[in-house]
């Protein structure tokens, strides 16, 4: 057996972080799927992947969660399952790392950090800060290409891991491209905070949008926290790229002017 290690790593020239396991599909699945048809390598790494610690109970609200997921037993290694089916048909490696959802996370004396719906989408809980220094170290041993591309999601719609995400990529120091957070970008389109990015419209081949579309559908247990059923997703997922590309499929990013 040959272990895997950080110097054996052959690095990639795009490397994406999906803050859960459907995000960079979700909303950069057309230009992953362009750009592994152009055999450029693409690494998508999800950084909340991780199974919670059986030794302590979920959470009332992770409970209603996995119910409406259908994934009656291990709720996380069915998501993962559904990723690993999503990269297959894109053509792109994973990395899922072991830290648990936000909706699992929770100390002895604070109790569980986000414990209902609204509290997704408020501040992050102070007591998130080691895991914020935690990702900060993992981000710096990437296997990134000289030159190449760390992609990260915009932290459109609030979302307290897709905040996390952002604020550690953006601190890392390496050359960003931002992407839109889909669907919640469909709602409320926005824009980075800090200063220093310049706009990139990535216009998509119809074959490319029909990929993104069926590897999203691969996040079977997913779709219902958005769409009544798969079809709506599809016609969901046209509407949107064809709005951003003013009549054409494209997906949008933001690029930092460090790159
Ligand atoms: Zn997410």
């Amino acid at each position: 057996m040959t272990l895997l290690t950080q110097s054996t790593v052959n690095p990639y020239p795009h490397i994406y972080l999906s803050p859960h396991l459907d995000d960079a599909v979700l909303s950069c699945g057309g230009r992953i799927w362009q750009q592994a048809r152009a055999d450029e390598r693409v690494l998508v790494v999800t950084v909340f992947a991780g199974t919670p610690p059986p030794s302590v109970p979920l959470s009332p609200f992770a409970q209603a969660l996995h119910t409406c997921w259908e994934h009656p037993g291990d709720a996380v290694a069915g998501r993962r399952e559904e990723d690993r089916a999503a990269l297959a048909l894109l053509g792109a490696d994973l990395a899922h790392w072991a830290y648990p959802d936000c909706i699992y996370r929770q100390s002895p004396d604070d109790g569980f950090f986000y414990p209902d719906w609204e509290s997704l989408w408020g501040e992050i809980h102070p007591a998130e800060g080691r895991l914020i220094e935690e990702l900060a170290t993992r981000l710096a041993t990437l296997p990134l290409l000289r030159g190449g591309a760390l992609y990260a999601p915009l932290g459109t719609g609030h979302h307290v891991d897709h905040q996390i995400v952002h604020r550690t990529a953006a601190a890392s120091g390496r050359a960003l491209t931002c992407y839109e957070d889909f669907p919640y970008a469909a709602e409320q389109q926005s824009a980075p905070e800090e200063e220093g990015w310049r706009e990139e419209l990535v216009p998509l081949s119809e074959e490319a949008l029909e990929a993104r579309i069926a590897a999203i559908a691969c996040y079977r247990s997913q779709i219902s926290s958005f769409w009544a059923d798969a079809a709506e997703m599809a016609a969901a997922v046209r509407a949107f790229t064809n709005r951003t590309g003013s009549g054409r499929p494209a997906e949008w990013y933001w690029k930092s002017t460090r790159s």
